[in-house]
């Protein structure tokens, strides 16, 4: 390698380690963003709690161009894509932190544009001796153990020296594997092209671990390892049931249990197991750290190939794609390309099969399938019990069943299914969304998502694929009405490893409130099973006599974004911590009432009507703040404001039946959630004063709205965008409410 690239990589990574590791050595990366370039391109792979706005100041770019160098649209990036960033050689040319200027490399020298390939990832930065601090980049299969082992040091210190509090980590982390001394932990292999080898610490090893893929759920892995739900928690230091595509877990802590095969999909580039030989399609898991490129190369094959044979329109994939690697053309009319379809083994390819079964892949729906078996839809949805069109990659269908099909599956019969002119679009969907956002996103409304995804619920799941566009040649857009069914949609069938927590978790919603609202008497709910998910609309909705009550109004929302800074819109932040903000209040017996949850565009008429209309105790406003363009950046710290009569103008008075009581107890509410979220943060305080505003004038209860912080304040904008500081800023609000009651 050359020793420009591996300078490359020193420098993007400890670019990385430096935003990894303590935020207190953010402000040395400011210098970066500050100087001129130099730069060539290097690709750098987004981390869980990345933003664009941070990649971009840690490669000293700015966000327009990250963003153009990237093809991006938006801000939406996710933990495994791997964007391309300038590598300024000039700014740092070891693994130390960027305190200085080092002396500028030779321009000529940075001329020449590193490629995406000769990106070489990790290893580099573990031959460098002058550092203060080691790290190492967490694998895929790794555990703390394994890597405290690796580098001769305790999980302690691991944990210590990366502030860890529990043993998770990810692919892609980057920890610190010695302080102190420089440390020359062995060569590692390069296992970025390689299947990972059993090493031999890892035999003597009496831990096992799984790596957490889309759709999994802590109880069908307990199952899976035939373990309880409780020991996989406790061994994993689990709070929560929550886990994350990617989350490697702990799964067997005794002596080395079955000889039994570990789950071959992720460990390992998948094997042509015997079956899989007379199949056409092979197909390879996205790991981190992955692009196209490697992949391509590795299998011997084009990124035009892997593009046009998964359907790709851009070079992005995430970890835990499927992507198929391998397509030899054989002229056979069975349309199975699935490499696990059982009933289709090597000796009797030819037999007509009573059943046959298809892996959905990346990118397939359900009319796609069935034309390419040549089913109608209905047959296929009845055939696997569907009662949508949602799909997952990796869901095993049955496209074909006792009578084998005699027409040609090539050409399916002209049945229900439209004209072959007829075209969609789809989208997987990716941690994070939600209907509004991926309708918004391409364009559509959320009623149109619904009904070409005949989805009866909100609810969608990381990997669901969507049609997302219509296009038909033969149909333009059908006319959309919006039926206003509000209620219809609100329910949701229970499935197999649902339980009342998780479903309440995933709709933000108490278990209490399920309980109520679907009159159950006990946690137990069965497969199939149809929950409200709201209380019935037709019902006025009423706060129990005994609970406090809280409207939290998250700001702004849909096409009212508020203020916007380095790609972060405020609506976003505020529906960020409202919602957190709710659900622990929930969790602490609070009836909570909310403005929004989700990203949906709110008249502003209805932030006051609806909490006026319910009578709730008191009403929380979450709003960021931002200074005017000329004054950028010059502010910072939390303000919260509420509404008295010195701030009264014409048109915009008190209204008259507010009482003195009402005002007084919206200013100390104001001071209690100004005091506590100064507390919990430790962040700066603007104190909390009167102002004019709708929502605290307009509402009948005391009311304050709180301006958590300065987007346009760089600094700030880290912290308002970092999940701990964001947690620190949900405990304040809680606590000021709780005081406020208490008082
Ligand atoms: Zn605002």
């Amino acid at each position: 390698m050359s020793n420009k690239v591996l300078r490359n990589s020193i420098l993007s990574l400890s670019m990385s380690v430096l935003a990894a590791v303590s935020f207190s050595h953010m402000e040395s990366v400011e210098l970066v963003f500050a100087q001129e370039t130099n730069s060539s391109i290097g690709t750098y792979t987004v981390k869980a709690g990345d933003g664009v706005y941070r990649i971009a100041v840690n490669h000293g770019m700015t966000m327009e161009e990250l963003k153009q160098l990237n093809g991006l649209t938006s801000d939406l990036i996710h933990p495994g894509d791997i964007l391309k960033v300038y590598l300024k050689e000039n700014t740092v040319t070891e693994n130390q932190p960027v305190k200085e200027e080092e002396e500028p490399q030779d321009p000529q020298n940075d001329s020449t544009p590193v490629n995406d390939q000769t990106e070489i990832s990790n290893q580099a930065i573990q031959s460098n001796n002058s550092t203060t601090s080691n790290t190492y980049t967490v694998r895929p299969g790794d555990y703390l153990n394994k890597i405290a082992k690796q580098f001769g040091v305790s999980v302690a210190q691991l944990k210590s020296w990366n502030n860890l509090t529990s043993d998770l980590i990810h692919p892609g982390n980057i920890l610190v594997v010695s302080k102190s001394a420089p440390v020359n932990p062995q060569p590692e292999q390069p296992l970025d092209t390689k299947p990972s080898q059993p090493d031999p610490s890892s035999q003597s090893n009496k831990t096992k671990t799984y790596t957490v893929r889309p759709g999994d759920y802590l109880n069908k892995i307990a199952k899976q390892f035939g373990i309880s739900v409780t020991q996989l928690k406790s061994w994993n230091n689990l709070t929560s049931d929550l886990i994350h595509p990617g989350n490697i877990l702990v799964v067997s802590k005794s002596a080395p249990v079955n000889p039994q095969p570990e789950q071959p999909l992720d460990t390992k580039p998948s094997q042509p197991d015997p079956s899989s030989q007379s199949n056409k399609t092979k197909t390879y898991t996205v790991r981190p750290g992955d692009y196209l490129n490697k992949i391509a190369i590795q299998f011997g094959i084009s990124v035009t190939q892997l593009k046009s044979w998964n359907n790709l329109t851009s070079d992005l994939i995430h970890p835990g794609n499927v992507l198929i690697v391998s397509k030899s053309a054989v002229a056979t009319p069975t349309p199975d390309q699935s490499s696990d379809s059982e009933l289709n083994k090597p000796n009797q390819p030819s037999q007509p099969s009573v059943t046959k079964t298809y892996t959905v892949r990346p990118g397939d729906y359900l009319n796609k399938i069935a034309r390419q078996f040549g089913i109608t839809l209905h047959q296929l949805k009845s055939w696997n019990n569907l009662s949508s069109n949602l799909i997952h990659p990796g869901d095993k269908l049955l496209v074909s069943k006792a009578i084998p099909q005699t027409s040609n599956p090539e050409q399916p019969t002209e049945d229900d299914q439209p004209a072959p002119t007829f075209s969609k679009e789809t989208y997987t969907v990716r941690p994070g969304d939600w209907l509004a956002k991926i309708a918004n996103q391409f364009g559509i409304t959320v009623s149109q998502l619904k009904s070409w995804n005949n989805l009866s619920s909100n609810l969608i799941h990381p990997g669901n694929v969507l049609v997302v566009s219509k296009a038909s040649s033969v149909n333009p857009t059908p006319p959309i009405k919006e039926p206003e069914k509000l209620t219809s949609a609100n329910n949701y069938i229970v499935k197999s490893g649902d339980s009342l927590y998780s479903i309440a978790l995933h709709f933000g919603v108490s278990v209490n409130q399920l309980k109520s609202w679907n009159k159950l008497n006990s946690n137990v709910i069965y497969v199939g099973q149809r929950l409200n998910l709201s209380p019935d609309k037709t019902v006025k909705q009423t706060i129990p006599v005994n609970s406090r009550s809280v409207f939290i109004d998250a700001g702004h929302g849909g096409a009212e974004a508020g203020a916007s800074s380095y790609g972060y819109l405020e609506k976003d932040l505020n529906l960020n911590i409202s919602r957190q903000v709710a659900d622990k209040l929930r969790q602490q017996g609070y009836t909570v009432f909310e403005t929004r949850k989700d990203d949906s565009t709110v008249a502003l008429t209805r932030r006051d009507d609806l909490p006026n209309e319910l009578k709730t105790d008191i009403f929380v406003s979450i709003h960021h703040n931002a200074m005017p363009k000329h004054l950028r950046g010059t502010a910072s710290g939390i303000l919260t404001l509420y509404h008295d009569r010195s701030v009264d103008v014409p048109g915009y008075s008190t209204l008259s039946h507010h009482t003195d009581e009402k005002l007084t107890q919206g200013k100390r509410l104001a001071q209690e959630l100004q005091k506590s979220l100064v507390a919990a943060t430790g962040g700066a305080s603007q104190g909390t004063r009167p102002q004019n505003l709708h929502v605290t004038r307009t509402t009948d209860m005391p009311a304050a709205l709180v301006e958590l912080g300065y987007m346009d304040n760089p600094t700030e904008l880290k912290k308002l965008t970092d999940s701990v500081y964001q947690a620190k800023l949900v405990d304040g609000l809680i606590n000021g409410i709780n005081s406020y009651f208490n008082k």
